[in-house]
Parts: C-alpha cells; sequence; structure tokens
C-alpha cells in the first residue's frame, strides 16, 4: 500500500545545489520519440531562467525501478510519467498524493524531503483547458467516449466542474464500468459505444470528450459524424488527441464549438513546473513551444 502524502504540506526546497551540468527533468514512457514535453518544458524551464535539461527517458516496463533510481541521483528534479507506465510506476514510490490516489495514476514525480512523491497533473490540466470553453458545468450532462488510462482524469475532472451525469461509452463496456467502480464516480454510468445508445443521450449532452485512441489518423472517427446532429447547438466537442482531427472537424462543420487536447498537455505540464520549480509556470511561453513543436 502506497503512503499518501499532502504535498502541499511540504514546503517547497530544491533537492540540494544545482549542478553545473544543469538540472535534470526526463518523461518516463514507451514510446516518447514524439511527446511534445521536451519543447514545452525546455521553453518553461528558459523563461524561468532554470539552468536545466527535460529529456526522453524511453522506459520498458522491466526498466521502470531502475529509472526511477536514478531521479533519486543529485541533479535530477523529478519526471514525468506517460502510457503505459503511470499505474506501474507508483509501486516504485515513496507516496502519494490523495489526487493520484484517486485517479489511480501517476504523471508526475516531484522530490520532496529524500522523497519521490507522485502526482497527477492530468486532472487539472484536463479542468483548465476545458472550463475555458464551457465554464461550470452544474447541472449538465457529459459524454466521454473511451475508458482507457486518459479517462479517469477525465471522469474526476468532470466530476470536480459539477456535471451531474457522466456517461462512459466504450467499445468494451465491462472496462467502462470497471473505471467507474474504481473512481466511485457516482454521477457515472457506463454505455456502449453504439449508435443506438448514444442517440439516445447526445441531445442532452453539453459537453462530449474524445478520450479514445481514435483520431490520430485521417479518416478515424470514434462515432458516426452524423451523431453530432443530434447534440444540443450550444455543446461543445472536445478531444484529448492534440490536433485537428475528424471527429472536431466534422463538430466544427456543423457549427459546434471544439477543443483540441494541446491546452490540456500544456496545462499538465504547467502544472508539473510549478511543482518542480516551485515558481509561477510560464504558460504562455510553454503553449507558444507547444504549437510550434506540433507543427
Ligand atoms: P488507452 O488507455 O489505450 O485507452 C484507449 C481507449 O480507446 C479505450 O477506451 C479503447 O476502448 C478505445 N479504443 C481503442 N481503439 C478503439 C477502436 N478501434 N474503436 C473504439 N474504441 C477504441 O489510451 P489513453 O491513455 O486513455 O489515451 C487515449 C487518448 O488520449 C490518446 O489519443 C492519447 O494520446 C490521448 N491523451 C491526451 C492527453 C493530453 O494531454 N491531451 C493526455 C493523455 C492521453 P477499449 O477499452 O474497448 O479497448
Amino acid at each position: 500500500m502506497t503512503t499518501v502524502v499532502d504535498l502541499d504540506a511540504i514546503p517547497f526546497a530544491f533537492p540540494g545545489e544545482p549542478p553545473a551540468t544543469g538540472w535534470r527533468l526526463g518523461l518516463i514512457g514507451d514510446p516518447v520519440d514524439h511527446s511534445l514535453s521536451p519543447a514545452l518544458q525546455g521553453a518553461g524551464l528558459r523563461e524561468l531562467g532554470l539552468h536545466g535539461t527535460y529529456e526522453r527517458w524511453q522506459t520498458a516496463a522491466g526498466a521502470i525501478p531502475d529509472r526511477v533510481t536514478s531521479i533519486r541521483l543529485p541533479g535530477f528534479l523529478g519526471a514525468n510519467v506517460t502510457v503505459p507506465h503511470k499505474e506501474a510506476v507508483i509501486a516504485h514510490l515513496d507516496g502519494i498524493t490523495p489526487l493520484a490516489a484517486r485517479v489511480g495514476a501517476v504523471n508526475t514525480i516531484v522530490r520532496r524531503d529524500e522523497r519521490l512523491i507522485g502526482d497527477n497533473s492530468d486532472v487539472a490540466g484536463f479542468t483548465g483547458a476545458l472550463a475555458q470553453h464551457t465554464g461550470p458545468l452544474d447541472g449538465r450532462t457529459a459524454v466521454v467516449l473511451g475508458a482507457g488510462g486518459a479517462s479517469r482524469a477525465v471522469l474526476v475532472g468532470l466530476e470536480r466542474l459539477g456535471a451531474e451525469r457522466i456517461l462512459v461509452a466504450n467499445r468494451t463496456v465491462a472496462r467502462a464500468d470497471e473505471l467507474i467502480r474504481d473512481l466511485e464516480c457516482r454521477s457515472a454510468t457506463s454505455i456502449p459505444l453504439t449508435q443506438a445508445a448514444l442517440v439516445d443521450v447526445l441531445p442532452r449532452t453539453t459537453v462530449l470528450v474524445n478520450a479514445t485512441a481514435i483520431g490520430w489518423h485521417a479518416g478515424e472517427l470514434p462515432l458516426d459524424a452524423e451523431l453530432l446532429d443530434t447534440l444540443p447547438a450550444d455543446a461543445h466537442v472536445t478531444d484529448l488527441t492534440y490536433r485537428d482531427t475528424d471527429l472536431l472537424l466534422a463538430a466544427r462543420g456543423r457549427g459546434l464549438a471544439t477543443s483540441d487536447g494541446l491546452e490540456m498537455l500544456v496545462l499538465q505540464g504547467s502544472e508539473a513546473l510549478r511543482r518542480w520549480s516551485g515558481q509561477e509556470p510560464p504558460v504562455d511561453a510553454m503553449r507558444a513551444a507547444a504549437i510550434a513543436a506540433r507543427g
């Protein structure tokens, strides 16, 4: 059982003196080669005047213990964790925040008092990005397509924004059931990712979130585009994929408001940098670097 630690209650302090070569940070995952995080974190470090580097740490599952141990060496400030290691990394940390425990996933590792503490900034990234468009969701219904790792932060985020009803539509319904049970999310219900199920709920939906892996390639749609016609005119469609997906293009073509996943990525990254540096993160510079790196 991993210890739950209130990171906010521990005063910020750098782990020792900065090495001559600069502080080290990095992304633990597999794969990590296309990640935008080195660009956005590099810009953040520069803007804060912090001498350091943010590296891609390609890590196979069997190498997680050694990778985590390396962050304990002098000069390391912490790390981000991405797919598929956000859950597996927890067993190798000294503690996790209550939020990371609730979500069941760590995307940020922070050093405090010689301990490595796991946190989750995906929830803040998702809620911050969505709220820019929708504001609070009190009394509203949201539909989440997908029930994988990212959907965990999405569900907790929608709950925090006040959504009254969350429908989790997944190809594998049992996985959606497990997710809702794990998170003890009382406002959520599972439905199959089918036309028949969605046509029933979309007319009452204010926010539609694509958290499936569908959307990175042209021609991919997580649902039949015609179903978008059943959404209310003021619905917002958001996609965790950080590009203009066919879903977003189809929604915009129908006059619906849309947003992609870049802002979530930027805000989860800026919250991580706040933890590592103890300073207000330079969000605008980080966003500009992420947009430039996306190309
Ligand atoms: P994951 O754990 O692998 O889950 C993938 C989800 O997609 C599952 O619900 C899966 O359904 C569904 N899916 C896969 N292929 C499908 C198909 N052919 N038809 C219907 N459903 C399908 O992935 P994840 O980590 O949750 O990531 C999901 C997406 O979010 C990815 O595109 C990722 O890049 C993005 N993401 C973005 C951010 C950000 O900061 N913007 C952060 C995290 C993730 P089954 O359960 O039925 O297999």
